[in-house]
Protein backbone atom coordinates (compact mmCIF):
# COMPACT_ATOMS: atom_id res chain seq x y z
CA UNK A 1 0.00 0.00 0.00
CA UNK A 2 1.23 3.67 -1.03
CA UNK A 3 0.02 5.27 2.86
CA UNK A 4 -0.39 4.11 6.46
CA UNK A 5 -4.26 4.31 6.57
CA UNK A 6 -6.59 4.20 9.90
CA UNK A 7 -9.38 2.16 10.58
CA UNK A 8 -7.08 -0.70 10.60
CA UNK A 9 -6.90 -1.70 14.60
CA UNK A 10 -10.59 -1.75 15.48
CA UNK A 11 -12.92 -2.59 12.69
CA UNK A 12 -13.54 -0.39 9.40
CA UNK A 13 -16.76 1.59 11.26
CA UNK A 14 -16.11 4.79 12.78
CA UNK A 15 -18.41 7.46 13.97
CA UNK A 16 -17.82 10.82 15.16
CA UNK A 17 -20.64 13.29 16.34
CA UNK A 18 -20.03 17.26 15.23
CA UNK A 19 -22.00 19.81 17.11
CA UNK A 20 -22.84 23.31 15.03
CA UNK A 21 -22.69 26.22 16.82
CA UNK A 22 -26.08 27.94 18.48
CA UNK A 23 -26.89 30.35 14.83
CA UNK A 24 -29.28 32.88 15.68
CA UNK A 25 -29.76 35.41 18.64
CA UNK A 26 -33.63 33.34 18.80
CA UNK A 27 -31.92 29.89 19.36
CA UNK A 28 -29.32 31.32 22.09
CA UNK A 29 -31.85 32.97 23.95
CA UNK A 30 -33.91 30.05 23.82
CA UNK A 31 -31.38 28.00 25.55
CA UNK A 32 -31.40 27.91 29.43
CA UNK A 33 -28.10 27.02 30.28
CA UNK A 34 -26.09 24.85 28.08
CA UNK A 35 -27.62 21.03 27.57
CA UNK A 36 -24.83 20.03 25.41
CA UNK A 37 -21.46 19.63 27.29
CA UNK A 38 -18.18 18.38 26.31
CA UNK A 39 -16.65 15.57 29.39
CA UNK A 40 -13.54 14.90 27.58
CA UNK A 41 -13.06 17.79 25.16
CA UNK A 42 -10.05 19.80 24.95
CA UNK A 43 -10.10 22.60 22.79
CA UNK A 44 -12.70 21.90 19.97
CA UNK A 45 -12.22 17.82 20.29
CA UNK A 46 -13.05 14.83 22.32
CA UNK A 47 -14.73 11.85 23.01
CA UNK A 48 -18.16 12.29 25.18
CA UNK A 49 -20.66 14.42 24.63
CA UNK A 50 -23.26 15.12 27.17
CA UNK A 51 -27.14 16.28 26.91
CA UNK A 52 -29.19 17.82 29.65
CA UNK A 53 -33.13 16.93 29.00
CA UNK A 54 -35.82 17.22 31.74
CA UNK A 55 -33.24 17.36 34.58
CA UNK A 56 -32.13 14.37 33.32
CA UNK A 57 -28.03 13.49 31.83
CA UNK A 58 -27.82 11.70 28.38
CA UNK A 59 -24.21 10.82 28.38
CA UNK A 60 -22.10 9.37 24.87
CA UNK A 61 -18.92 8.26 23.52
CA UNK A 62 -18.05 8.41 20.36
CA UNK A 63 -14.94 7.92 18.22
CA UNK A 64 -14.63 11.18 18.33
CA UNK A 65 -16.53 14.69 19.17
CA UNK A 66 -16.05 17.67 17.61
CA UNK A 67 -17.48 20.78 19.20
CA UNK A 68 -19.30 23.93 18.03
CA UNK A 69 -15.60 25.38 17.97
CA UNK A 70 -14.47 22.82 15.58
CA UNK A 71 -13.64 24.61 12.00
CA UNK A 72 -14.12 22.92 8.28
CA UNK A 73 -10.22 22.70 8.32
CA UNK A 74 -10.16 20.80 12.09
CA UNK A 75 -12.84 17.76 10.81
CA UNK A 76 -11.13 17.70 7.64
CA UNK A 77 -7.68 17.07 9.37
CA UNK A 78 -9.53 13.97 11.13
CA UNK A 79 -10.73 12.31 7.96
CA UNK A 80 -8.12 13.41 5.69
CA UNK A 81 -6.53 9.71 6.15
CA UNK A 82 -9.26 8.15 5.31
CA UNK A 83 -10.13 10.02 2.34
CA UNK A 84 -6.38 9.02 1.51
CA UNK A 85 -7.12 5.41 1.55
CA UNK A 86 -9.17 5.65 -1.78
CA UNK A 87 -6.40 6.23 -3.80
CA UNK A 88 -5.08 3.31 -2.07
CA UNK A 89 -8.03 1.06 -3.78
CA UNK A 90 -10.04 1.27 -0.82
CA UNK A 91 -13.89 1.76 -0.80
CA UNK A 92 -14.88 4.88 1.67
CA UNK A 93 -18.57 5.36 2.53
CA UNK A 94 -18.75 8.86 4.60
CA UNK A 95 -22.65 9.74 5.91
CA UNK A 96 -23.62 12.58 7.56
CA UNK A 97 -26.91 11.70 9.62
CA UNK A 98 -28.88 13.93 11.63
CA UNK A 99 -32.59 16.08 11.78
CA UNK A 100 -32.65 19.23 8.93
CA UNK A 101 -31.11 21.74 10.24
CA UNK A 102 -28.43 20.02 12.06
CA UNK A 103 -25.21 20.74 9.76
CA UNK A 104 -25.10 18.15 7.02
CA UNK A 105 -24.45 19.80 4.42
CA UNK A 106 -22.67 22.49 5.83
CA UNK A 107 -19.84 19.62 7.05
CA UNK A 108 -20.18 17.68 3.55
CA UNK A 109 -20.66 20.68 1.16
CA UNK A 110 -19.96 23.46 3.19
CA UNK A 111 -19.88 27.11 1.07
CA UNK A 112 -17.54 26.20 -1.32
CA UNK A 113 -17.67 29.58 -2.69
CA UNK A 114 -16.02 30.48 0.56
CA UNK A 115 -12.36 28.74 1.29
CA UNK A 116 -12.69 28.43 4.74
CA UNK A 117 -15.93 27.26 5.01
CA UNK A 118 -15.29 24.82 2.11
CA UNK A 119 -17.17 21.13 3.38
CA UNK A 120 -15.55 17.69 2.85
CA UNK A 121 -16.17 17.25 -0.49
CA UNK A 122 -14.58 20.21 -2.20
CA UNK A 123 -11.97 19.36 0.52
CA UNK A 124 -11.66 15.49 -0.19
CA UNK A 125 -11.41 16.45 -3.92
CA UNK A 126 -8.41 18.97 -3.84
CA UNK A 127 -6.54 16.55 -1.45
CA UNK A 128 -7.07 13.32 -4.15
CA UNK A 129 -6.04 15.08 -7.04
CA UNK A 130 -3.28 16.93 -5.27
CA UNK A 131 -1.45 13.53 -3.72
CA UNK A 132 -2.37 11.68 -7.41
CA UNK A 133 -0.36 14.76 -8.93
CA UNK A 134 2.49 14.01 -6.62
CA UNK A 135 2.52 9.94 -7.02
CA UNK A 136 2.78 10.36 -10.59
CA UNK A 137 6.87 10.80 -10.49
CA UNK A 138 6.28 7.65 -8.78
CA UNK A 139 5.06 6.06 -11.90
CA UNK A 140 1.22 6.40 -10.83
CA UNK A 141 -1.04 7.44 -13.36
CA UNK A 142 -4.83 7.95 -11.88
CA UNK A 143 -8.19 8.23 -13.72
CA UNK A 144 -11.11 9.59 -11.66
CA UNK A 145 -14.30 9.55 -12.60
CA UNK A 146 -17.45 11.75 -10.64
CA UNK A 147 -20.74 11.31 -10.41
CA UNK A 148 -24.05 12.58 -7.87
CA UNK A 149 -27.20 10.81 -7.95
CA UNK A 150 -30.14 12.38 -5.62
CA UNK A 151 -32.83 9.88 -4.34
CA UNK A 152 -35.90 11.08 -3.87
CA UNK A 153 -37.94 9.25 -1.27
CA UNK A 154 -41.88 9.92 -2.23
CA UNK A 155 -42.59 6.20 -2.76
CA UNK A 156 -40.93 5.38 -6.05
CA UNK A 157 -37.15 6.09 -5.15
CA UNK A 158 -35.46 7.20 -8.77
CA UNK A 159 -31.78 8.50 -9.47
CA UNK A 160 -31.13 12.00 -10.94
CA UNK A 161 -28.61 14.71 -11.46
CA UNK A 162 -26.20 12.30 -13.12
CA UNK A 163 -22.95 13.61 -13.96
CA UNK A 164 -20.15 11.86 -15.11
CA UNK A 165 -16.80 13.64 -15.54
CA UNK A 166 -13.01 12.23 -16.76
CA UNK A 167 -10.89 14.14 -15.00
CA UNK A 168 -7.31 13.67 -15.64
CA UNK A 169 -5.76 16.77 -14.56
CA UNK A 170 -6.04 18.45 -11.09
CA UNK A 171 -6.87 22.01 -13.64
CA UNK A 172 -10.15 19.90 -13.72
CA UNK A 173 -10.65 20.28 -10.15
CA UNK A 174 -12.00 23.93 -10.17
CA UNK A 175 -14.40 23.11 -12.90
CA UNK A 176 -15.94 20.20 -10.73
CA UNK A 177 -16.02 22.40 -7.77
CA UNK A 178 -17.73 25.39 -9.78
CA UNK A 179 -20.00 22.73 -11.43
CA UNK A 180 -21.32 21.68 -7.69
CA UNK A 181 -21.73 25.42 -6.32
CA UNK A 182 -23.73 25.71 -9.59
CA UNK A 183 -25.97 22.87 -9.62
CA UNK A 184 -26.01 24.30 -5.47
CA UNK A 185 -27.67 27.61 -6.52
CA UNK A 186 -29.26 26.56 -9.25
CA UNK A 187 -31.65 24.57 -6.63
CA UNK A 188 -31.58 27.10 -3.64
CA UNK A 189 -34.35 27.98 -3.76
CA UNK A 190 -36.34 24.81 -3.03
CA UNK A 191 -32.45 23.16 -1.45
CA UNK A 192 -33.69 23.06 1.48
CA UNK A 193 -37.17 21.72 1.35
CA UNK A 194 -35.67 19.23 -1.30
CA UNK A 195 -32.57 18.20 -0.10
CA UNK A 196 -33.86 17.43 3.12
CA UNK A 197 -36.16 14.89 2.11
CA UNK A 198 -33.39 13.19 -0.09
CA UNK A 199 -30.49 11.10 -0.01
CA UNK A 200 -27.48 13.22 -1.69
CA UNK A 201 -24.75 10.87 -2.82
CA UNK A 202 -21.67 11.81 -4.45
CA UNK A 203 -19.17 9.09 -5.86
CA UNK A 204 -15.43 9.74 -6.88
CA UNK A 205 -13.98 6.64 -8.81
CA UNK A 206 -10.52 6.21 -8.75
CA UNK A 207 -8.62 3.99 -10.82
CA UNK A 208 -4.70 3.86 -10.53
CA UNK A 209 -2.24 1.92 -12.73
CA UNK A 210 1.75 1.50 -11.66
CA UNK A 211 3.62 1.82 -14.89
CA UNK A 212 6.80 0.51 -14.16
CA UNK A 213 5.36 -2.06 -12.22
CA UNK A 214 1.66 -2.71 -13.88
CA UNK A 215 0.44 -2.67 -9.99
CA UNK A 216 -3.33 -1.43 -10.10
CA UNK A 217 -5.96 0.25 -7.67
CA UNK A 218 -9.96 0.67 -8.00
CA UNK A 219 -11.04 2.97 -5.60
CA UNK A 220 -14.08 4.86 -4.80
CA UNK A 221 -15.27 7.56 -2.49
CA UNK A 222 -18.72 8.28 -1.07
CA UNK A 223 -19.98 11.24 0.47
CA UNK A 224 -23.68 10.80 1.52
CA UNK A 225 -25.63 13.52 2.83
CA UNK A 226 -28.50 11.46 4.05
CA UNK A 227 -32.51 12.71 4.21
CA UNK A 228 -33.15 14.48 7.50
CA UNK A 229 -33.73 11.92 10.09
CA UNK A 230 -36.73 14.31 11.98
CA UNK A 231 -39.39 12.25 13.03
CA UNK A 232 -43.00 11.85 12.48
CA UNK A 233 -44.22 13.83 15.04
CA UNK A 234 -42.09 16.78 14.52
CA UNK A 235 -42.68 16.90 10.78
CA UNK A 236 -46.32 17.15 10.97
CA UNK A 237 -46.85 15.35 8.57
CA UNK A 238 -49.83 14.31 6.58
CA UNK A 239 -50.89 12.65 2.99
CA UNK A 240 -47.85 12.22 0.41
CA UNK A 241 -45.52 13.46 2.78
CA UNK A 242 -46.50 11.07 5.44
CA UNK A 243 -45.71 8.72 3.69
CA UNK A 244 -42.55 10.28 2.19
CA UNK A 245 -41.56 10.82 6.18
CA UNK A 246 -42.62 7.27 6.61
CA UNK A 247 -40.14 6.14 2.90
CA UNK A 248 -37.07 8.63 4.36
CA UNK A 249 -37.45 6.83 8.19
CA UNK A 250 -37.23 3.34 6.71
CA UNK A 251 -34.39 3.96 4.58
CA UNK A 252 -32.52 5.52 7.34
CA UNK A 253 -33.23 2.26 9.51
CA UNK A 254 -32.60 0.20 6.56
CA UNK A 255 -28.93 1.99 6.62
CA UNK A 256 -28.60 1.75 10.30
CA UNK A 257 -29.56 -1.99 10.43
CA UNK A 258 -27.04 -2.54 7.30
CA UNK A 259 -24.20 -0.92 9.39
CA UNK A 260 -24.99 -2.75 12.48
CA UNK A 261 -24.65 -5.84 11.02
CA UNK A 262 -21.66 -5.16 9.14
CA UNK A 263 -20.00 -4.25 12.32
CA UNK A 264 -21.36 -7.02 14.68
CA UNK A 265 -19.66 -9.09 11.58
CA UNK A 266 -22.97 -10.99 11.26
CA UNK A 267 -22.96 -13.74 8.10
CA UNK A 268 -26.57 -12.21 6.80
CA UNK A 269 -26.30 -8.20 5.95
CA UNK A 270 -29.93 -7.09 4.98
CA UNK A 271 -28.24 -5.32 1.76
CA UNK A 272 -31.66 -5.36 -0.44
CA UNK A 273 -33.74 -3.69 2.26
CA UNK A 274 -33.56 -0.43 0.50
CA UNK A 275 -32.41 1.11 -2.64
CA UNK A 276 -29.70 3.03 -0.73
CA UNK A 277 -27.60 0.17 0.86
CA UNK A 278 -28.75 -1.47 -2.21
CA UNK A 279 -26.47 1.52 -4.67
CA UNK A 280 -23.68 1.36 -1.75
CA UNK A 281 -23.32 -2.41 -1.50
CA UNK A 282 -20.34 -2.82 -3.24
CA UNK A 283 -18.86 0.20 -0.79
CA UNK A 284 -20.15 -1.60 2.10
CA UNK A 285 -18.35 -4.34 4.20
CA UNK A 286 -15.27 -6.33 3.53
CA UNK A 287 -12.60 -4.38 3.87
CA UNK A 288 -13.89 -1.02 3.08
CA UNK A 289 -14.66 1.69 5.46
CA UNK A 290 -17.28 3.57 6.74
CA UNK A 291 -17.63 6.69 8.45
CA UNK A 292 -20.60 8.48 9.83
CA UNK A 293 -20.91 11.75 11.37
CA UNK A 294 -24.07 12.54 12.96
CA UNK A 295 -24.49 15.69 13.24
CA UNK A 296 -26.12 17.70 16.24
CA UNK A 297 -28.03 21.22 16.61
CA UNK A 298 -27.40 22.26 20.24
CA UNK A 299 -30.53 24.59 20.76
CA UNK A 300 -33.12 23.69 23.41
CA UNK A 301 -36.10 23.07 21.19
CA UNK A 302 -34.13 20.08 19.41
CA UNK A 303 -32.95 18.43 22.59
CA UNK A 304 -35.24 15.22 22.08
CA UNK A 305 -34.12 14.90 17.92
CA UNK A 306 -30.69 15.07 19.27
CA UNK A 307 -31.01 12.42 21.67
CA UNK A 308 -32.74 10.40 18.81
CA UNK A 309 -29.83 10.75 16.44
CA UNK A 310 -27.04 10.14 18.89
CA UNK A 311 -29.02 7.00 19.82
CA UNK A 312 -28.94 6.04 16.31
CA UNK A 313 -25.50 6.77 15.86
CA UNK A 314 -24.13 5.09 19.39
CA UNK A 315 -26.13 1.93 17.74
CA UNK A 316 -23.68 1.59 15.02
CA UNK A 317 -20.59 2.63 17.15
P1 LIG B 1 -28.76 20.26 7.22
O1 LIG B 1 -28.08 20.00 5.92
O2 LIG B 1 -28.47 19.22 8.26
O3 LIG B 1 -30.23 20.50 7.07
P2 LIG B 1 -27.28 22.72 7.14
O4 LIG B 1 -25.93 22.17 6.82
O5 LIG B 1 -28.04 23.33 6.03
O6 LIG B 1 -28.17 21.61 7.85
O7 LIG B 1 -27.09 23.73 8.35
C1 LIG B 1 -28.13 24.55 8.82
C2 LIG B 1 -27.61 25.98 8.99
O8 LIG B 1 -26.55 26.00 9.96
C3 LIG B 1 -27.00 26.54 7.72
O9 LIG B 1 -27.30 27.91 7.66
C4 LIG B 1 -25.50 26.32 7.91
O10 LIG B 1 -24.75 27.26 7.17
C5 LIG B 1 -25.34 26.51 9.40
N1 LIG B 1 -24.25 25.70 9.96
C6 LIG B 1 -24.27 24.35 10.09
N2 LIG B 1 -23.13 23.91 10.67
C7 LIG B 1 -22.38 25.00 10.90
C8 LIG B 1 -21.07 25.21 11.47
N3 LIG B 1 -20.32 24.17 11.93
N4 LIG B 1 -20.62 26.48 11.54
C9 LIG B 1 -21.37 27.50 11.10
N5 LIG B 1 -22.58 27.39 10.55
C10 LIG B 1 -23.10 26.14 10.44
MG1 LIG C 1 -29.01 19.77 4.05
Amino acid sequence: QLHNTILELKGNIRVFCRVRPLLTDKECNVTEGAIVSYPTSTEFLGRGIDLMHHAQQYSFTFDKVFNHEASQEDVFVEISQLVQSALDGYKVCIFAYGQTGSGKTYTMMGRPEANEEKGLIPRSLEQIFQTSQALQCQGWKYKMQQYAIKHDLNGNTHVSDLTIIDVCSINEVSFLLQQAAQSRSVGRTQMNEQSSRSHFVFTLRISGVNESTEQQVQGILNLIDLAGSERLAKSGSTGDRLKETQAINKSLSALSDVIFSIAKKEDHVPFRNSKLTYLLQPCLGGDSKTLMFVNISPEAASVQESICSLRFAARVN
